[in-house]
């Protein structure tokens, strides 16, 4: 189910205002390639059923000083940081990430993005300043048939998309208990295995996360 959509005016001239959740001070898995510090920002404007992170969903606005303490954990770049990624919640329900990302740059740093793309005009603005973005999009077996996720793949391998992962859900922690059930016909792995073989040569990496 999706939620209203929140829309956030930008504070131009103000101290920046992002509402951390969770800091990841090293993570490689995070960001191709690289060691990067993954900032979680709270809040989202969507109410995913299948959402493992619902702690991180309810909207607040940042107190100016959680910005400026991610900024010196950057800018000592403990452990060979070369990367931020920020992540959610929605990183782009904020109105002020993008000078947030601009600091970032300016620090030398690599950065990326995680959203579901529930904004797109804002990513569309955000894609010049970042260096990669994770792009999720998720449902379940009864929602989609194995031949949509096909599609979807290779139009995104046809738009320019290089790495792709397809995870199985994890349903421990749903936010919606349904979604926490077995999903009755369900793709077998062998037919997802099948999948990511036909897939493989369209991608420079792909993964079939369990
Ligand atoms: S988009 Fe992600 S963070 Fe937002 S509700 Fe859905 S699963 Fe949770």
């Amino acid at each position: 189910m999706i939620g209203p959509l929140l829309r956030l005016e930008p504070a131009e001239g103000a101290d920046i205002r992002l509402p951390v959740a969770s800091l990841t001070a090293s993570s490689t898995l995070d960001f191709p390639g690289r060691r990067a510090a993954v900032i979680h920002l709270q809040g989202c404007p969507l109410q995913c059923g299948y959402c493992e992170v619902s702690e991180m969903a309810s909207p607040r606005r940042g107190e100016p000083g959680e910005w400026e303490a991610m900024r010196a954990f950057l800018e000592a770049r403990p452990d060979g940081l070369d990367a931020v990624v920020f992540s959610g919640g929605e990183p782009t329900l904020h109105a002020d990430l993008p000078r947030a990302l601009e600091q970032a740059r300016e620090m030398g740093l690599a950065v990326g993005l995680h959203t579901a793309g529930p904004y797109p005009d804002r990513l569309a603005a955000l894609l010049p300043r970042l260096d990669w973005v994770a792009l999720d999009v998720k449902g379940r077996g009864r929602d989609f048939a194995l031949e949509d996720l096909e599609r979807l793949a290779m139009t995104l391998a046809d738009c320019g998309v290089r790495l792709y992962a397809i995870q199985v859900a994890r349903v421990e922690r749903c936010r919606d208990p349904d979604y926490c059930l077995p999903v009755a016909g369900a793709p077998p792995r062998e037919a997802l295995e099948a999948l990511v073989r036909r897939l493989r040569p369209h991608f420079e990496r792909l993964e079939l996360r369990h």
